[in-house]
């Protein structure tokens, strides 16, 4: 069986620890393969690698930072079938899921090719007689990237394009169910021409991480994961000194106005609840039926269930894959349960659906007449689980949304467009969606959300990202009037 390995200043790095971990494909339950997990010494050396890359790297002008980016873009772009085989097989989401995710991960790339323009810095002349005041911002050094399972493409390309094209080196600490793909991608960055040490990856769990948290060399860290981990990780690369953004996890709820289009809102609705099995920080998790769109909108919601086909996401006639592990497909069971017993109305339960294969595979959910105090409302269930709650106002489902631990995406159906540029103002979460379910920020903006969503003042890609990467210099800069230089420049003297 294969062993999936490091990428160590430029070399696929075998396991010295010695410590493996499974991995499986999730559509059949067969494990695939063996993951390294890297040892203290092998975290220290991979920080050692990106530490001496750097002295060299950041001193590499723009014109070739780009050239090399432009060029993994493309690579990225013609290999963009096998990271999304590699998507599949690991992870479970079906084929179309996996290319959008690479799509995604290419628009991050796209906008770090324009890092010149990010870059340019300001300058004011003669701020004081003789005296200009001009800012730049320059690289941080090592800065490390913690990634979770469900986008192992996308989610390092939010991190490694802004990172290193401006100047840092980067190390991905992918997650360790599904880390083919993550280790694909920075072999294509190293085809492109990245020189060895600028992108290493290292495979491994919580003893690597708190390794990066506390190396005195790794001077910022991303994270994306769940709240819990999001803030210790937080809290303990503050503690050692590190600039750190920690994404957490989500609670996304969608409210429909009485006026919707249901057609749409329920399209949205499926596609947003159940995708990729659920498991997206931007999934909606929770529709607010305001008022008497409640009846009409669940039957429409439940006639699309009805016609989902659920199987391997290597079939093209498949819109759903199975979860990521036999105990996430058991967790998100449970939940359906706690939801019953707790008096929500099961519309559809997907632990009715039956599979004749071994793979992680669940049905579809949907329970309506959830209350704020039941576990399905106040957890993450990250599983195809949508709850209804029954509101009578535009206002109380805004209540919702502001008690909520998480704040990352918000969305408004409506044909209103006061009540749009009301709800865009009172959301209060950081991504906002108009007849949008899933709002994911383009390239050019930025992508985070509040509250529990985000331990970090600064969000990810686009040009908060740049920020993260770079700190500000400012330079105030005084020359004598050429009139007392030594040399004679040519100047009228002043006598
Ligand atoms: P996770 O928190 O379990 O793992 C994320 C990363 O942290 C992995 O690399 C993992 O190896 C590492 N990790 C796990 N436990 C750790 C520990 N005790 N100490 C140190 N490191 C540890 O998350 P996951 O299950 O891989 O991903 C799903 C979660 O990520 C969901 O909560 C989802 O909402 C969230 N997520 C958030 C966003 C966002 O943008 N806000 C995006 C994607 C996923």
């Amino acid at each position: 069986m294969e062993t999936i390995h490091h990428l160590i200043d430029g070399v696929a790095s075998p396991s010295a620890s010695g410590v493996t971990k499974p991995v499986f494909n999730p559509a059949t339950g067969e494990q695939t393969a063996s993951l390294a997990m890297a040892s203290l010494a092998e975290v220290d050396a991979a920080v050692a690698s990106s530490q001496a890359a750097f002295q060299e790297w950041r001193h590499v002008s723009l014109a070739r930072r780009i050239k090399l980016m432009h060029a993994f873009r493309n690579l990225l772009e013609v290999n963009q079938a096998e990271v999304a085989r590699r998507l599949t097989a690991e992870h479970g989401k079906v084929t179309s899921d996996a290319l959008g995710e690479v799509a995604r991960g290419l628009e991050n790339i796209e906008y770090a090719c324009g890092i010149a323009e990010m870059l340019k810095g300001a300058y004011n002349e003669s701020a004081s007689s003789g005296v200009d005041v001009y800012s730049v911002r320059q690289p941080l050094g090592v800065v490390a990237g913690i990634t979770p399972f469900n986008f192992p493409a996308m989610v390092p390309l939010w991190m490694i394009p802004n990172a290193i094209a401006t100047g840092n080196t980067f190390i991905l600490k992918p997650s360790e169910r599904d880390p083919s793909a993550p280790l694909f991608i920075a072999e294509l960055a190293q085809e492109a021409g990245f020189p060895p040490g600028v992108l290493n990856v290292v495979n491994g769990d919580k003893l690597a991480v708190d390794r990066l948290l506390e190396h005195p060399d790794v001077k910022a860290v991303s994270f994306v994961g769940s709240s819990p981990i999001a803030h210790y990780v937080y809290e303990t690369g503050s503690k050692h000194g590190k600039r750190v953004q920690a994404l957490g996890g989500a609670k996304n709820h969608m409210i429909v106005l009485p006026d919707a289009d249901i057609d749409l809102a329920a399209d949205s609705a499926v596609s947003a609840a159940y995708g990729s099995a659920g498991e997206r920080c931007m999934a909606i998790s929770v529709v607010v039926a305001v008022g008497d769109v409640a009846d009409p909108l669940v039957d429409a919601i439940k006639v699309r269930m009805d016609k989902l086909v659920i199987g391997d996401g290597t079939d093209p006639s498949s819109e759903m894959g199975p979860l990521i592990t036999e105990e996430a497909r058991d967790r998100v069971n449970d939940y359906v349960g706690q939801g019953a017993a707790a008096g929500a109305t099961v519309v559809v339960d997907g632990r009715d659906t039956q599979f004749n294969n071994n793979g992680f595979f669940t049905g579809v959910t949907l329970l309506d007449n959830v209350t704020t105090d039941m576990s399905v409302y106040q957890d993450e269930i990250f599983g195809p689980v949508l709850s209804v709650v029954r509101v009578d106002t535009y206002q109380q489902g805004v209540k919702l949304i502001e008690d909520n631990r998480w704040g990352n995406g918000a969305a408004l159906f409506t044909r209103d467009g006061g009540a749009a540029r009301r709800f865009q103002e009172e959301a209060d979460a950081g991504m906002v969606g108009i007849n949008v379910p899933i709002p994911v920020p383009v390239g050019y903006h930025s992508f985070g959300g509040w509250k529990d969503s985000l331990y970090g003042d600064t969000t990810m890609y686009g040009p908060e990202g740049v920020k993260f990467y770079t700190k500000a210099k400012v330079i105030t800069s005084r020359w004598p009037d050429p009139s007392t230089s030594s040399v004679d420049l040519g100047f009228p003297t002043n006598d």
